[in-house]
């Protein structure tokens, strides 16, 4: 299978089978992400406990990037500390700028099937929706 297929099937999947998708009971942070240029609207709640992200899910609607780029971000920070997540956060963003070695690749696992979005600069608020929402909601802790 080619890459670019392999990864738009990943996408498709995060968007119509998200993992993450819900109301969580008793968040430690819940925080709103709007993109208004595409309509995407995403509620993030994260539970953390002794400085490590333990449980994390969304609520919204939005285009399929902006669905999937959330879903997979959360099987990225799950288990990883406030500092881990927010590196993981700037590999993502080096990604979408074109600038990620493939070490980062590796690490940002599935979210990886959005590289092509560096070649989409109208996706782009789409596919960072997720970790812009994020990295502003642990900021505030
Ligand atoms: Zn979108």
């Amino acid at each position: 299978m080619e890459l670019k297929q392999l990864y738009r099937e990943i996408v498709n999947e995060h968007n119509l089978h998200p993992s993450h998708k819900g109301t969580m009971q008793d968040p430690t942070l819940v925080l709103r992400g709007v993109n208004p240029s595409c309509g995407d609207d995403i509620n993030l709640q994260l539970k953390i406990e002794n400085d490590v992200i333990t449980d994390a899910m969304f609520e919204g609607s939005g285009c399929a990037i902006s669905q999937a780029s959330v879903d997979m971000m959360i099987d990225d920070i799950l288990g990883k500390s406030r500092d881990e997540a927010l590196d993981l956060a700037g590999k993502f963003m080096g990604m979408i700028r074109g600038t990620a070695t493939e070490d980062d690749l590796e690490e940002l696992d599935e979210a990886a099937a959005l590289s092509d979005v560096s070649h989409m600069p109208a996706r782009v608020k789409c596919a960072v929706l997720g970790w812009h929402t994020m990295e502003q909601a642990l900021a505030e802790v």
